[in-house]
C-alpha cells in the first residue's frame, strides 16, 4: 500500500469492512475525531433509545418499569453484553459503579484470598486514579498491606512471595503499550498473587478472551471504546470459579442475596451480583448497552486489524512530514504491541494539542509532554489520519501553536 497518497486512501476506505459502521455514529461535520480513547463518539440510536426510557419506560410506567421493562436486572444484562467482547462466560461481568470504584472492591475482595500477604504491587506510571484508589484503601485498611510500585517492564520481576495483588493496566494509557495478559497472569499466579487488569484502554478495540487468559479480576470503562457516554457505568469481571470466595466491601442492598426482603444482616448475592452496590443508573444503562449491542456487531478480527493500521499510517505519515521538527515516538512502533493509540512526544504538546483541536483534530494532551490520538475503528478513516498529520505539518510549518491563548490550560485536558 502506498500510504501517501489520499486517492489510495479513499480507496482503503471504500473497501473497508467497518465502513458500514461510521454513519452510524453522529459525527459533527469539520471534525477529525481522535480522541474515542477519552469519550466515544455518540451513536445516532443513543437518542431514540433515552427518549423511550425517559418518555415511556420512566414517563408512563414508572416504577412499574423496575419489574416491566427489568430495569433491575440492567447491569447484570448489559454487563454479560460486555462480558462477550471480553470472551468472558455469562454471568461474569457487571456494568455498575465507575472505574475507580469497581477497582477498589476487586482489590478488596482479591486482598482477603492472600490472608497472608502484604504487598499490593502496581506500575509506577500508572493511570493515577488506579494508584490513588489503592492508596485510600490501604489508608482505609490500616497496615494490612504496603502499596509498592515497579516500572512497567520490571513489574514482574518485582513479583516475590509477599506480593498478595498485581495491579496493572492491561494498555498503558500514556504509551499505548499492551501487557500480555496470559504470560503476566500466569507470572503473578506462580508467584502466587492475584492479578486484576484495568481494561480501560482495551475492551471494545483489543480482541480479548479472559478465561483463556486465566484472568481472575478486571475492571474497565464504559465511556472509552464501549461508547457509552459521557460518565457511563464502569464495569467488572470475576471469573466464575472464584465467586463464593470474593467478598466485596461496598456491601449495597443490590449485592444483597434478597434485596427486597429487606432484612437487617448481609448476605451476598450467589455469582456476579455482589459486586453490585446501590441502585442503578437506568439512564446511563441505557445508553451504554447501545454502544456495546453496535459493537458486537463488529467483527473484533477487523476492529483490531484496522486499529493497527490505523497506526502504522500515522507514524508513517508523521515520520515522512513531520521528521523535521522536535517529535518524538511514545509508543511502541510495532503495532502487534500497541492499543489502539499514537503518542508522540514534544516539549510544546499542549500548546500544537490546542491548535490542532482548534482546527478541528481532536486529540488529547497527558502531562508532561505527550500528544496523544486515539482511533476508534468503527468511525476513523484511513483519509482521516491523512489530513489530521496534514494540519499538524501546518501547524508546525507555521508555528501556529505558539500564540499565549494556546497556553491556556482548561480543567480537562
Ligand atoms: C479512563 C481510565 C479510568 C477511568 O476511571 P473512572 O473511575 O471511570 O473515571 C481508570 N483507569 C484507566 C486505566 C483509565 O484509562
Amino acid at each position: 500500500m502506498s500510504t501517501h497518497h489520499r486517492d489510495a486512501l479513499e480507496t482503503l476506505d471504500r473497501e473497508d469492512p467497518l465502513a458500514p459502521f461510521r454513519p452510524r455514529f453522529r459525527l459533527p461535520s469539520g471534525v477529525i475525531y481522535l480522541d474515542g480513547n477519552s469519550l466515544g463518539a455518540l451513536p445516532t440510536a443513543t437518542p431514540e433509545r433515552l427518549r423511550r426510557v425517559i418518555e415511556e419506560e420512566w414517563g408512563e410506567a414508572l416504577i412499574r418499569s423496575w419489574n416491566d421493562h427489568d430495569w433491575i436486572g440492567l447491569p447484570i444484562t448489559v454487563g454479560d453484553k460486555i462480558g462477550r467482547l471480553l470472551g468472558a462466560h455469562p454471568g461474569e461481568v457487571v456494568a455498575a459503579d465507575s472505574t475507580s470504584v469497581n477497582l477498589f472492591k476487586v482489590v478488596a475482595a482479591a486482598l482477603e484470598l492472600r490472608p497472608d500477604r502484604r504487598i499490593v504491587l502496581s506500575e509506577e506510571g500508572n493511570f493515577p486514579t488506579d494508584l490513588y484508589m489503592l492508596q485510600g484503601l490501604q489508608r482505609l485498611l490500616g497496615d494490612r498491606f504496603t502499596l509498592r510500585t515497579a516500572p512497567r517492564r520490571e513489574v514482574v520481576a518485582a513479583l516475590d512471595d509477599d506480593t498478595a495483588v498485581l495491579c496493572l493496566s492491561h494498555v498503558s494509557y500514556r504509551t499505548g503499550e499492551i501487557l500480555d495478559l496470559a504470560t503476566v497472569t500466569a507470572a503473578a499466579r506462580e508467584a502466587g498473587a492475584v492479578t486484576v487488569w484495568d481494561l480501560a484502554h482495551s475492551a471494545g478495540v483489543l480482541p480479548l478472551d479472559l478465561p483463556a487468559a486465566g484472568v481472575p479480576l478486571a475492571v474497565g470503562c464504559g465511556y472509552k471504546y464501549l461508547n457509552g457516554g459521557p460518565g457511563a457505568p464502569a464495569f467488572l469481571y470475576a471469573a466464575r470459579d472464584l465467586h463464593d470466595r470474593l467478598h466485596q466491601p461496598l456491601s449495597g442492598w443490590l449485592g444483597h442475596a434478597r434485596p427486597f426482603a429487606f432484612s437487617a444482616e448481609y448476605a451476598p448475592a450467589p455469582g456476579i451480583a455482589r459486586f453490585r452496590c446501590g441502585t442503578p443508573p437506568i439512564l446511563s444503562l441505557a445508553a451504554l448497552e447501545v454502544g456495546v449491542d453496535l459493537l458486537l456487531e463488529a467483527d473484533p478480527g477487523q476492529i483490531r486489524d484496522k486499529s493497527r493500521r490505523l497506526g502504522d499510517l500515522f507514524l508513517a505519515l508523521v515520520a515522512e512530514r513531520c521528521a523535521r521538527w522536535d517529535f518524538t515516538i511514545a509508543c511502541p512502533t510495532d503495532s502487534a504491541r500497541r492499543g489502539s493509540q499514537i503518542c508522540l512526544r514534544h516539549p510544546d504538546g499542549h500548546a500544537i494539542v490546542q491548535a490542532l483541536i482548534e482546527r478541528g483534530v481532536i486529540g488529547d494532551f497527558r502531562a508532561p509532554d505527550i500528544l496523544r490520538f486515539g482511533f476508534a475503528p468503527l468511525y476513523v478513516r484511513y483519509v482521516d489520519i491523512w489530513d489530521a498529520v496534514e494540519h499538524l505539518r501546518q501547524i508546525m510549518e507555521t508555528r501556529s501553536w505558539d500564540r499565549p491563548d494556546l497556553a491556556h490550560r482548561g480543567a480537562v485536558t
